[in-house]
């Protein structure tokens, strides 16, 4: 297998979308790739600077709250939109986790006002004045690849979101609320680009989906496997938490 890979990963607004311990995602991915001999190099893109469309492997975005959340809209609009959608199409990963999810919709409306997404997934999210949906949760992925693993984590979240035709969902609720506690589903994925709320982080809990994200962005069939006591033990109990 060849140890000259680097995964290019590039994190959007670390600084303001990063409530739910997301820098833990981007060092589960550095740790993956470093105990394979697999390069990593993390580049960061926040407020107020433009986007290298092939600069990245995988473009990570993390949850916010609404405030923050609204900073990073019209920026994400204006100045990563374009680069963010070239880069999709060329085959990059794209992450977004809660907040970030919401995101990559078309839209999130909240108080009669509406914040614009990317549109990179065909969902749309609308704040409910409805409980919070808030829990540990599991899904049944449905990706390609998965290979009957489950994914899960905690999600906290008053934005319920829809799926149009062209997403995908990312997987079916086994445990939790999902997407707007009604459908059934979790998340969404159209291509490389893909949304979930679960998070506390979702990495740590389950290595094989960064494992997935990782052999994605570098167009890799497999990934030389790691001793994965410890993670397997994490992700059997983030599966116990939420109750299987
Ligand atoms: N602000 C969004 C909501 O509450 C997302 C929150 C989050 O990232 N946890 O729906």
């Amino acid at each position: 297998m060849s140890q000259t890979q680097v995964l290019r990963v590039c994190a959007l607004y670390p600084d303001l979308m990063n409530i739910y311990a997301d820098r833990g995602n981007l060092l589960l991915l550095r740790r993956r790739c470093e105990w394979r001999g697999v390069g990593f190099e993390l580049s960061a893109a926040g407020i107020g600077e433009p986007l290298d469309p092939a600069g990245a492997d995988l473009y990570y975005m993390g949850g916010g709250q609404d405030r923050d959340q609204e900073l990073c809209a019209a920026d994400l609009r204006e100045l990563k939109a374009v680069a963010l959608a070239t880069a999709a199409a060329s085959g990059a990963v794209v992450l977004g986790v809660c907040g970030g999810y919401q995101l990559l919709g078309h839209a999130y409306q909240l108080d009669g006002r509406e914040l614009a997404g990317v549109g990179l997934l065909d969902v749309h999210t609308v704040r409910s004045d409805g409980p919070r949906l808030i829990g540990n949760a599991a899904i049944e992925p449905e990706l390609p690849g998965a290979g009957g693993q489950l994914l899960a984590g905690f999600e906290n979240h008053a934005g319920r979101t829809y799926l149009g035709p062209r997403a995908a969902r990312l997987g079916r609720v086994l445990r939790g609320h999902g997407n707007n506690g009604t459908d059934g589903s979790e998340g969404a994925r159209q291509g490389n680009v893909i949304g979930t709320y679960l998070h506390g982080p979702l990495l740590p809990k389950n290595a094989w989906f960064a494992d997935w994200l990782i052999a994605t962005a570098l167009s890799r069939d497999g990934l030389q496997p790691l001793a994965d006591g410890l993670e397997e033990r994490a992700h059997a109990d983030a599966l116990a938490a939420a109750g299987l």
